[in-house]
């Protein structure tokens, strides 16, 4: 079924519309301004190609003013606030999203490709719980008390505590799959913690973090405390550059990950990295069989497979594998294709021609390796990036498509004869993110668990994440945990005080 074309943006609301009839500014230091260059950056409807508005294209000098703006509001009332109060504007800002949802939801589906109903029930349910979550974290920061035991000067005792502080100006650069997620997660803890942010959306969808920017000055924080620069991947390199920015808090691809961690070396900066992934799915021989190929085709097609912990590569335990694999097939084939806004649809777009052509470029891969192509394989024809769900069988762990992350709707199986070997084979990547064991033997998954080399496991579930729960990946999947308490930590450094008793 080929995708409906759809003046998507003749069925938004009025808020939306209203958003989309000028060009948009980017926000600095309170205020929403053009480039200094004065160049632009068209923003495009990935369902038809369609232009929807377009954005400012920062350089270095557009976000040194950021920075500059950041630090004084770091150094200004911010750093005086009470923590209840940073934990009431963040709660104010949750309450002014979940107000604005359905225009926020109609914008993502537009600038992203997702589904509406997706990004109405799925990002902005997220979004709005993880700004609930995060606000609580600002008034329960701690350190420790220490006592040390250094007794060189007789009678002379020490007391030592930790504080946590707030790392400083923090500069955060985010992807395309999950826009306006990604800035949440990223802006939420970094406030709660009393950081300043200087937000770098990706270039193909900044526009629900520009959004937010209008919702956070509502919500009254105070002007540069959030700043939000629009740009390509040389406004990014500015900010990990930039000698006044503390922290670099990074989602993206592991090889601009690698680039960042370099070039970050030049000023010491801290750097948190939440990079690529090739995760396998395993479906042990006793899994309920059903349940697993739902789940299979949900880990790799949910998102179009733009998901960092895709389940990309499908690992089945030989006597159900056929099955599976067929299953998945007629999942595949079956999914109907078209744009978000249309109720009908089960799969959007991918981001971008450039995106489409990267994946088609796999599957030839795939082809040409030997890959047994079940289900999918080809680009519609038509306005729009769309691409059909894809399942190759009978792969081998060095074929490129089993080995490099495609990030789109193609997932690659194959057998295994016992758990020994499906370990072996799930940990044969250098990415580390997310796995999932799809089985009814507790205490087979119990075993397997710990030897996952992945930042999370899922057991009969995937892709599941909390604003509560750790999240991050091993290997060249990055480093630093995203979510739940460990967010908070990674905006905070702990200082050591020591009081001599004199
Ligand atoms: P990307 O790395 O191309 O771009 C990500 C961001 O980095 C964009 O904002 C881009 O403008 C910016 N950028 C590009 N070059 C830069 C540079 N030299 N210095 C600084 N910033 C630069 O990634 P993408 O194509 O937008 O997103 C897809 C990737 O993101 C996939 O690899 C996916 O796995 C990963 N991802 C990871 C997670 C996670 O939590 N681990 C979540 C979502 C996406």
């Amino acid at each position: 079924m080929g995708p409906a074309t759809l003046d998507q943006t003749g069925l938004a609301g009025e808020a939306a519309r209203r958003f989309l009839s000028s060009p948009r500014r980017m926000l600095i230091d309170g205020t929403w301004v053009e480039a200094i260059s004065g160049a632009r950056i068209e923003v495009l409807d990935p369902a038809t190609g369609g232009a929807l508005t377009s954005v400012p294209a920062a350089d270095a000098r557009d976000v040194d003013r950021a920075v500059a703006a950041a630090r004084r509001a770091f150094e200004g009332d911010w750093s005086d606030m009470r923590p209840v109060e940073r934990e009431r504007l963040l709660l104010k800002l949750a309450d002014l999203l979940e107000a604005r949802a359905d225009a926020f939801a109609e914008l993502e589906a537009l600038d992203s490709g997702k589904l509406l109903v997706m990004a109405r029930h799925g990002d902005l349910s997220i979004a709005i719980d993880s700004l609930r979550y995060n606000a609580g974290w600002a008034t329960k920061i701690e350190g420790a008390t220490i006592t040390p035991s250094f007794r060189y000067v007789p009678d002379l005792r020490f007391s030592a505590h930790t504080r946590r502080e707030p790392v400083g100006v923090v500069g955060q650069i985010i992807p395309w799959n999950f826009p306006l997620v990604m800035a949440v997660w990223k802006i939420a803890p970094a406030l709660a913690a009393g950081c300043t942010v200087v937000l770098k959306p990706a270039e193909d969808t900044p526009l629900t973090a520009l959004a937010l920017g209008e919702l956070v000055a509502e919500a009254g924080f105070p002007d540069g405390v959030v700043n939000i620069v629009t740009g390509d991947g040389a406004a990014g390199a500015a900010l990990v550059d930039h000698p006044d920015v503390d922290k670099i808090a990074f989602t993206g691809s592991t090889e601009v990950g690698q680039t960042i961690q370099r070039r970050a070396a030049a000023t010491m900066k801290r750097v948190s990295l939440e990079l690529g992934g090739k995760s396998p799915v395993v479906v042990l021989k006793d899994a309920n069989l059903e349940q697993a190929i739902q789940g299979a085709a949900m880990a790799i097609f949910f998102n179009h497979g733009q998901v960092c912990t895709a389940g990309s590569r499908l690992l089945v335990e030989r006597p159900i594998y056929e099955a599976v694999v067929e299953g998945l097939g007629q999942v595949a084939e079956a999914l109907r294709l078209g744009a978000g806004f249309d109720p009908a649809s089960q799969m959007g777009p991918l981001i971008s021609a450039r995106q489409r052509a990267r994946v088609k470029g796999y599957v030839e891969a795939g082809e040409r390796e030997g890959g047994r192509l079940v289900a999918g394989g080809d680009a519609v024809s038509g306005p729009g990036f769309f691409f059909r769900p894809t399942v190759f069988a009978d792969t081998t762990p060095q074929m490129q498509i089993c080995r490099e992350e495609i990030f789109g709707p193609v997932v690659a199986a194959m057998p295994f004869d016992e758990p020994q070997e499906a370990l072996r084979l799930a940990n044969d990547t250098s990415f580390g993110l997310g796995a999932s064991l799809w089985t009814n033997d507790l205490s087979l998954a119990n075993r397997m668990v710990p030897k996952l080399r992945a930042g999370t496991v899922w057991v009969n579930c995937h892709n599941v994440l909390d604003p509560a729960v750790p999240f991050g990946g091993l290997k060249l999947s990055g480093y630093g945990k995203e979510l739940g308490h460990s967010a908070v930590e990674l905006y905070t450094e702990a200082k050591t005080v020591t009081v001599a008793h004199v």
